[in-house]
């Protein structure tokens, strides 16, 4: 065993050595705009709960509700006893939400992604998947054997070329993020639900970034671009802007009885626990009732954009996620650094969560964070931008 812990040892120093290796750092508060790391209270703009739900008092009793009716676990799978009314109530909640006729929850996007995929799709079928989809979707994609084809970022003419040259035979899956993880950009939805069209292909789509922040209810960019009933699959997440965990697939009754007897993530894994169910049934009505939250976190993400491409540096995106594009593993490594030393915590972002040369940083705010706080973030910007010498 020795032998083997040398070998991981030189596996780390490897990475270690490109700048790619990684650990866990505890945060001693709960994940609000500011938190406590190290013994010290600093800006935290890394978070995927955009709406501060995770924290919020309607969720908590919801959750803690739960917990005294339901106890702490699922007990089983969905299939064997890990069913209950709680499921099936936020199940029907999220398909009013969603507007689709049903909607089944999961322990987890990644499982969702993998789960949706796989019970639609088979060796035989073609997934044309666009380059940056998340990583979820990638492993989704490998494990249901089907031939991938990765088209350009964002783009539906390739999509279109593509298809037309696509082999006969087989089913056909377009799968897309809404809104990029880690470009904070969104798919052009209506071109590829018109190439869908064309090409009788099924077209997936994962809200994961989206739900609860866009669209007239929260429900995602299909309901912001009305396109909700062009769409055969919605995916989406409960642990980011909806504060809790787990995930959500959304469409036709048939498609969620086939995910239930066919996706080896949702029948082989134990039932989302009760807490988390209930939280998310919480969240749903908390973005129906407080839309000026998702109004809140798109302005301060904006005000972010503005005040950092004004510092010289590359803000992209057009969305609540705001990336820092650096390039460089060691110096995104350095600059994030000098943002903790001048009290705000951005995580840095390197390969394989990004392609080769692309690192950066991920600023996202919180509905939460408040316009001071929001001008002390660019004050810690332009000190580190300075220490390290970034563009100004
Ligand atoms: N899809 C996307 C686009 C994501 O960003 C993520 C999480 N980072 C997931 C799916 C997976 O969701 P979960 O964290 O619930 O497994």
């Amino acid at each position: 065993m020795r032998g083997l812990d040398q070998q991981m040892r030189r596996e780390l120093e490897e990475l270690d050595g490109r700048g790619l290796h990684r650990s866990l750092r505890p945060l001693e508060t709960a994940c609000d705009p500011e938190v406590r790391l190290h013994g010290r209270r600093v800006l935290q703009l890394s978070s995927n709960n955009y709406l501060g739900l995770a924290t919020h008092p309607e969720l908590r009793a919801a959750a803690r509700e739960a917990i005294d009716q339901w106890g702490c676990g699922a007990g089983a799978s969905r299939l064997i006893t890990g069913h209950t009314d709680l499921h099936a109530d936020v199940e029907r909640r999220l398909a009013a939400f969603k507007g689709t006729e049903a909607a089944l929850l999961f322990p987890s996007g990644y499982q969702a992604n993998l789960g949706a995929i796989g019970a639609l799709m088979r060796a035989g079928d073609h997934i044309y998947s666009d380059a940056l989809n998340h990583a979820s979707i990638i492993d989704g994609c490998r494990l249901a054997r089907a031939a991938v084809h990765v088209f350009p970022h964002r783009d539906a003419a390739a999509l279109d070329a593509a298809l037309r040259n696509a082999p006969a035979g087989g089913r056909r899956l377009i799968v897309t993020d809404s809104v990029f993880s880690m470009d904070g950009d969104r798919t052009p939805l209506a071109d590829l639900a018109e190439v869908a069209e064309r090409h009788d292909a099924i077209l997936m789509v994962d809200e994961a970034h989206a739900t609860g922040i866009l669209g007239e209810r929260g429900a995602g960019l299909a309901e912001e671009c009305a396109l909700t009933h062009r769409i055969d699959v919605h995916m989406g997440t409960l642990g980011k802007a909806l504060g809790g965990a787990g995930a959500y697939v959304a469409g036709s009754r048939a498609l969620i009885d086939l995910i239930v007897n066919r996706a080896r993530s949702f029948v082989f894994t134990t039932g989302l626990a009760p807490a988390a169910v209930a939280a998310a049934g919480a969240a749903i009505a908390v973005v129906q009732r407080e839309p000026e939250r998702r109004r809140r976190v798109l302005a301060h993400a904006e005000k972010l954009r503005r005040g950092l491409r004004a510092m010289g540096l590359d803000a992209g995106g057009d969305t609540h996620i705001v990336p820092v594009l650096l390039g460089d593993n060691r110096a995104t490594l350095a600059f994030a650094a000098a943002l903790l030393e001048h009290g705000v915590l951005v995580h840095p972002i390197r390969p394989p969560t990004v392609p080769a040369g692309t690192a950066r940083l991920r600023v996202t705010p919180m509905a939460t964070h408040t316009d001071a706080q929001l001008d002390q973030a660019l004050e810690a910007f332009a000190s580190a931008a300075r220490a390290c010498g970034a563009p100004r």
